[in-house]
């Protein structure tokens, strides 16, 4: 990830191989298989939905921006649990993109996507750090 821009034009490419989604009722992204059911969602006019997100497919646009997602340590395992988000950690939309797509996470972000927390599922998961 050497530049801002060749950090979008990589996620492009990586955004054809990588399912997206973005929230249809709040800013917020997921990078992996369908969203994740963490129950967030700021959206004051869908209460009725319990804090699920509406996922929908992303668009470049919704990366760029200033958001944060959960990161997603095997995109194999199932979709992110809202009784274990306390567990979970945060990156940049894109980061965690590059990160999926093989790029090691660059040390400021390390912490922030808590890869020394290991959520209870996940006993036996290997860190890869
Ligand atoms: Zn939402």
């Amino acid at each position: 990830m050497d530049s801002w821009f060749e950090m979008i034009s990589g996620a492009k490419k990586i955004m054809e191989k990588y399912s997206v989604w973005t929230c249809g009722y709040c800013p917020e992204v997921q990078v992996g298989p369908k969203g994740h059911k963490v129950r967030m969602c700021k959206a004051s006019k869908h209460q009725s939905r319990n804090g699920l997100h509406a996922w929908q497919e992303a668009t470049m646009d919704d990366l760029v921006g200033p958001n944060y997602v959960w990161h997603v340590r095997d995109l194999n395992e199932p979709a992110l649990d809202n009784n274990l988000k306390r567990y979970y950690g945060k990156a940049p939309a894109v980061v965690e993109l590059c990160v999926h797509a093989g790029a090691p996470v660059p040390d400021q972000y390390r912490s922030m996507m808590r890869l020394d927390v290991v959520p209870p599922e996940c006993d036996e998961f290997d860190l890869v750090a």
